[in-house]
């Protein structure tokens, strides 16, 4: 039996008898499974971890259809001490189950499309944005993330009139890599530093003193993974999601938005707020330009409803159901007749949709819109 820390042992001993924050899970809300709760996902590895069984197809699944959202994280009383934590159990058992080769065929089929193409959707190489990039020396290194570079180009094309209209000295990666976190957050932690490793000599060799990132799970790679893994940035290098970035440059003048008098809401970030506490800075950006017509939904910062960021896989196939995730967005601003939801990731905005009454707007694009 492959040895378990103290930590998530105790995480599996709390959480195998406890419902109190099944409601929140989005995975269970998609299946309506009792494996796909948090207390299903703690007694399947109790069964392994305390009574001995070995892994089987189903418990696999179940560990593999968690979205690590940290929804259970943010509901849970007991986390307050530190105690109770289900996405690091996950991901310490994803490791286990590669590390035992009992990983889904739709897991390793992902991870060979990371190494190859630097995306997790089998899209070849040659379709990134990043390959018509000319890169140079500057200040400012963009970094969009794969969902971006392979299905959102029109976020970075406003990151980049962003840049032009403030005249600020920006590269971007020619053929951007994958930052490494989804290789990571699926169980495969030595393929995920291979690839921090480039992207660390590329962003120090470009010579820049901020990398602002618009992908949220690539700046938690670099703030909270990169340094355990050994690449660790200078005090003086600055990691800034997009949103903050935007925000030091409205609070400093340097920035002005138009006033917009569409009723707007933001669709909180699961990577960006639950586990990097950055909620402040989009509202900023958009109450400059909204003022009084910025309106919380229900659920917002740590209760925010997840988006799916890492939402890769459900029962051993690619995970296609985003809309239903998005959906349940959606109602809350219908709820407070809002027309706009602004999303932190192109995961969220592509999961929230555009539909006839409420369209969602990445922070980039607002920005970009209203210069
Ligand atoms: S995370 Fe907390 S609330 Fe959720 S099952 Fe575990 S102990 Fe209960
Ligand atoms: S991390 Fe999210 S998907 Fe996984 S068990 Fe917790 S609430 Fe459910």
């Amino acid at each position: 039996m492959t040895s378990i820390s103290k930590n998530n042992l105790d995480t599996i001993k709390a959480c195998r008898y406890c419902p109190m924050c099944r409601q929140s899970c989005p995975s269970e809300f998609i299946s309506y499974k009792e494996s796909d709760t948090p207390r299903g996902r703690a007694m399947l590895l109790q069964s392994v971890y305390i009574a001995g069984k070995e892994y089987d197809k189903s418990t696999v699944e179940a560990i593999y259809n968690c979205f690590v959202c940290g929804s259970c994280k943010s509901w849970c009383s007991g986390f307050e001490i530190g105690a109770y934590n289900i996405p690091e159990l996950i991901k310490f058992a994803r490791k286990d189950i590669v590390r035992k080769g009992q990983t889904l065929e739709v897991v390793e089929s992902i991870k060979s499309s990371l190494l190859e193409s630097d995306n997790p959707y089998q899209i070849v190489k040659s379709a990134s944005f990043s390959q018509i990039i000319e890169e140079k020396k500057a200040d400012v290194l963009y970094f969009m993330g794969s969902e971006i570079n392979f299905r959102n180009p029109e976020i970075a094309r406003a990151a980049i009139k962003i840049f032009n209209h403030l005249n600020i000295s920006y590269t971007l990666l020619k053929n951007e890599p994958e930052s490494g976190k989804i290789l990571d957050l699926l169980g495969y932690p030595d393929e995920a530093i291979i690839k921090a490793g480039q992207i660390y000599s590329r962003i120090i060799n470009s010579g820049c003193k901020k990398v602002v990132v618009s992908d949220p799970l690539a700046y938690d790679a670099f703030k909270n993974d990169y340094p355990g893994w050994g690449f660790k940035f200078d005090s003086k290098m600055k990691i800034l999601h997009m949103s903050e970035y935007l925000a030091e440059l409205v609070k400093s003048g340097s920035l002005e938005l138009a006033k917009t008098t569409e009723k707007i809401t933001l669709a909180d970030s699961e990577f960006l707020g639950r586990f990097n506490a950055v909620f402040e800075a989009p509202r900023e950006i958009i109450k400059s330009s909204a003022g009084d017509n910025f309106v919380e939904m229900r659920w917002n910062r740590e209760k925010l409803l997840s988006t799916g960021e890492a939402a890769f896989t459900f029962n051993d196939r690619l995970f296609t159901q985003g809309d239903k995730l998005g959906e349940k967005i959606r109602i809350q601003a219908h709820d407070i007749d809002c027309t706009i939801i602004i999303t932190l990731s192109a995961t969220a905005k592509n999961n929230i949709g555009d539909h006839a009454d409420i369209k969602a707007v990445d922070i980039a694009e607002f920005v970009a819109e209203l210069i």
